[in-house]
C-alpha cells in the first residue's frame, strides 16, 4: 500500500503508515467514536464499551487514542464489577433516616429563606401548618412523611441500578433528594435526567396512593400525607443546586427548558402554588446557564412535565382533605 499523505509504501495490514503515523482506519474509527459517545449519553455502557473495543482492534497500540480508550474501557469495567461486587449494602447508609422529617422540612425551608426568593408568610404559615399536624398526629404523620421520603429515594436507587451504576454506600442527603455523584463519574445527560427524576417520580406515587387512600377510608392523615408528600417533591422539582429538578433539565435543550418554564409559572399562575413559582424561577435561571444540550430529549420533557403536572394536582385535592382537620 502506499500513503495517500506522504507516498510512503507500508503493509497492508498495517494500522498507520509508518511514515506520517497517519491512521489507516481513521474514517472507520471516527465513526466508532460517534456512535460510543451516542451511546454513552443514553446511558447504554455495554454497547459504548463494545463500541470502544471494536476501535481499539483498529488504533496501533502506541497511540493516545488507545490508550484513553483502553482506560475508558477499563473504567467501564470497573463500573460493572463495583455495581455487582458492593451487593446490597447500600440501605446501612439508611440509618441517617432517623433524624425525622421536621428537621428536614427545616433544613429544607432554611435555604429557602437564605435565597430570599419567596414570601416568609407563606413559608411561615407552612411551618406553622406542619406543627399543627405533627401535634395532631403525632408518629403517624412523622412516620407517613418517612415512609413518602424513602420511597422517593429507592426511585433513585432503582434508576441507579438500572444503568448498572453503583449504588454504594450512603448516597443521599435525606429530604434533598440529591445524590453524590458516584467515585467522580460525570454522567451522561440521559441517565442524570432519569435518575434525577425517578426520585419525584416515585414520590408521585407515594403520594397518589396516599391520595388513594384518603379516598378509601375518608381518614384525613393520609390526605395530610398527600399535600406534604406532595409539596416535597415539587421542592425537589426545583431545578438548581443539586436538587433532583436540577438533574431533570440536564438533558433538556433551552427550547424544552422554555417549555417546562411554561408550564410551571402557568399552573403558578392557576392553582397559586407557591413551590411551583420557584420551580419557574430555577427554570428562568436555567435559559442562561448555557449548560443545555443541541439534541432534544422527549422523554425526559414529557416525564418532567408529567411528574409536575401530577404533583401539583395531588397538591391541590389533598388540600380540601387536609385543611378540614387543621381547623
Ligand atoms: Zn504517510
Ligand atoms: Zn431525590
Amino acid at each position: 500500500m502506499i500513503c495517500a499523505d506522504c507516498s510512503t509504501e507500508f503493509a497492508a495490514d498495517a494500522l498507520s503508515c509508518p511514515g506520517c503515523r497517519r491512521l489507516t482506519h481513521s474514517a472507520e474509527l471516527e465513526d466508532l467514536a460517534r456512535r460510543a459517545q451516542a451511546a454513552w449519553r443514553v446511558g447504554k455502557f455495554a454497547d459504548e464499551r463494545a463500541l470502544w473495543a471494536e476501535s481499539l482492534a483498529l488504533l496501533p497500540e502506541d497511540t493516545v487514542q488507545h490508550q484513553r480508550i483502553a482506560a475508558r474501557i477499563a473504567e467501564i469495567d470497573g463500573q460493572r464489577a463495583a455495581s455487582t461486587g458492593t451487593g446490597e449494602s447500600w440501605w446501612r447508609g439508611k440509618a441517617g433516616m432517623g433524624i425525622g422529617p421536621l428537621l428536614l422540612l427545616l433544613l429544607t425551608k432554611g435555604k429557602f429563606l437564605l435565597l430570599g426568593l419567596t414570601k416568609m408568610g407563606t413559608l411561615l404559615t407552612m411551618l406553622a401548618s406542619l406543627g399543627v399536624y405533627w401535634a395532631i398526629y403525632g408518629w403517624a404523620f412523622a412516620l407517613g412523611l418517612v415512609i413518602s421520603i424513602y420511597i422517593h429515594e429507592m426511585g433513585h436507587v432503582a434508576a441507579i441500578r438500572g444503568y448498572g451504576f453503583p449504588a454504594g454506600a450512603p448516597m443521599f442527603i435525606p429530604g434533598f433528594g440529591a445524590f453524590i455523584q458516584m467515585r467522580g463519574v460525570a454522567l451522561p445527560p440521559i441517565p442524570d435526567s432519569r435518575i434525577g427524576l425517578a426520585g419525584p417520580l416515585y414520590g408521585l406515587g407515594a403520594a397518589l396512593a396516599s391520595l388513594g387512600l384518603f379516598y378509601a377510608t375518608g381518614r384525613p392523615i393520609w390526605a395530610v400525607i398527600a399535600h406534604f408528600g406532595a409539596m416535597i417533591n415539587m421542592f425537589n422539582l426545583i431545578p438548581i443546586w443539586q436538587l433532583d429538578g436540577s438533574r431533570g433539565l440536564r438533558s433538556l435543550t433551552r427550547t424544552q427548558r422554555g417549555m417546562v418554564l411554561a408550564a410551571a409559572g402557568g399552573l403558578w399562575a392557576v392553582l397559586g402554588i407557591p413551590m411551583l413559582g420557584l420551580v419557574a424561577l430555577g427554570c428562568a435561571y436555567r435559559m442562561f446557564t448555557k449548560d443545555w444540550e443541541d439534541e432534544p430529549d422527549q422523554q425526559g420533557l414529557m416525564q418532567f412535565l408529567g411528574i409536575m403536572v401530577a404533583l401539583a394536582l395531588v397538591f391541590v385535592l389533598s388540600a380540601g382533605g387536609a385543611a378540614v382537620t387543621q381547623g
